[in-house]
């Protein structure tokens, strides 16, 4: 606590300071308010207004208060010896929940995407192959990513809710031989989680790297990264972390630094660049951290607190919890009569259900109706699924039956009021 003497000091000073000042001085004008000509806008003048909604969609999911009390702690500095240590925890946090022991171990300044661009960028050099499952949004994007930093982009493509097997992977990895390939586990835009087994050995086979998305499966569905030979894992904060949107979990194999830590050419991004961020993130085995950038020190608090919460709970019961959770969800929808988009049970991903658009609606209306008489968010499609699927996420703080008897309960009421006339 300030003394009051200091405290009403510091107000006498405050009501000192002039309001308008135009002076002349020396070196020109110091511009005061009154050379102000764009007002201050009427909305920055009122206060912050911002709903209580059910986030059932793909993410973001809504935020636990633990989690939200955490990322509301007074700030540090990125620099302090307290936030290296947080950062530390946030490591072996990351450690656990990806099921590795790799050391070059992280989490991203910026939400999923920059994951993904951090993956690519560093891997990958101008002109060296990339080979890219597509299947939904993420693999487009990563084929976009990859294409943008001037690399040879080949792909692998299904239309939304198909899956590769480790035969047709192996035949196109001999094929162009490229320095990465990258998978999605839990295509959100698809509602499929992509089986991953035996695809690393394949990869290490022919010479090559795997990359593999987990936004939004991490936590939800089962994944091991040593175990699966993944060389390259990220995440997003916001999904089953159930953490805000904003920092993004990611790991690289001994294999994976080995190739971006002996590149010819420096990658194209300064702020993505691991030589950087492994000292940022006391990876290097250097004595000394240097400032490359400032961390979102909220946000690695948050994250930390939802790791902590993941720790806590272990990694197999949140799985069945999540699928146990989704199980009653997939019944309920089937007896509203809707028909699951995912046809095998075990393709489905626990977290976002999707489900094909019932004929004789418009799902924009539906989803509409839904948000405006019930608060909940559903969503469309995303990319290719767009008119193909609705999705309900439950995850992490909102994966519990009550939730998806809230999401039933509000789908059936849509579905009674939003039934077009058949023309
Ligand atoms: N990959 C997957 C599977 C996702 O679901 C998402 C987010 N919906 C992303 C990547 C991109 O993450 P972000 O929006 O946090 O950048």
């Amino acid at each position: 606590m300030m003394p009051r003497s200091v405290l009403s000091r510091c107000a006498r000073l405050t009501q000192q300071v002039p309001l308008e000042s135009a002076r002349s001085t020396k070196h020109g004008v110091h511009r005061g308010m009154s050379s102000v000509t764009i007002p201050p806008p009427a909305c920055m003048l009122r206060p912050l207004e911002a709903p209580y909604r059910y986030l059932f969609g793909p993410g973001p999911s809504n935020v636990p208060p633990r989690i939200l009390a955490a990322g509301g702690r007074p700030i540090i500095g990125h620099m302090h010896s307290e936030m290296f240590g947080i950062m530390n925890d946030i490591k072996k946090g990351i450690q656990y929940a990806f099921q590795t022991s790799n050391n070059m171990t992280l989490a991203m300044s910026g939400s999923g995407h920059t994951a993904m661009e951090c993956a690519v960028f560093n891997i990958v050099e101008p002109g060296e192959s990339v080979l890219v499952a597509i299947n939904g949004i993420w693999g487009e994007r990563v084929a976009e990513i990859a294409e943008r930093m001037g690399a040879k982009v080949h792909t692998l493509f299904k239309t939304p809710g198909g899956h590769f097997t480790n035969a047709e992977i192996e035949q196109v990895l001999a094929k162009h031989k490229p320095v990465l390939f990258f998978l999605t586990h839990g295509e959100s835009s698809a509602g499929l989680v992509h089986p991953v087994d035996g695809v690393g050995d394949i990869c290490h086979k022919h010479n090559c790297l795997l990359l593999v998305d987990s936004v939004a499966s991490l936590g939800a569905a089962p994944l091991l990264m040593d175990q699966q030979n993944i060389d390259i894992l990220y995440t997003g904060s916001q999904k089953a972390l159930n953490a805000p949107p904003g920092t993004a979990p990611i790991s690289f194999s001994e294999r994976a630094c080995h190739k971006m830590f002996n590149r010819k050419t420096k990658p194209v991004s300064y702020l993505l660049d691991m030589t950087h961020l492994s000292n940022y993130w006391g990876n290097d085995g250097k004595p000394v951290r240097i400032y490359h950038h400032t961390g979102p020190v909220s946000g690695f608090f948050a994250l930390r607190e939802s790791l902590a919460i993941l720790a806590e709970m272990g990694l197999e019961n949140s799985w069945s919890h999540h699928t146990e959770v989704a199980e009653y969800l997939w019944k309920g929808l089937e007896d509203l009569g809707l028909k699951l988009f995912i046809k095998d049970k075990d393709l489905r991903l626990p977290s976002v259900t999707t489900i094909a658009i019932p004929e004789g609606y418009d799902w924009k209306e539906l989803l509409a109706y839904i948000m405006k008489h019930h608060q909940i968010e559903f969503t469309g499609g995303l990319g290719p699924s767009v008119g193909m699927v609705l999705r309900i996420g439950l995850m992490g703080y909102n994966c519990n039956k009550a939730n998806a008897a809230m999401a039933l309960a509000a789908l059936e009421d849509a579905l009674k009021q939003c039934r077009k006339s058949k023309a």
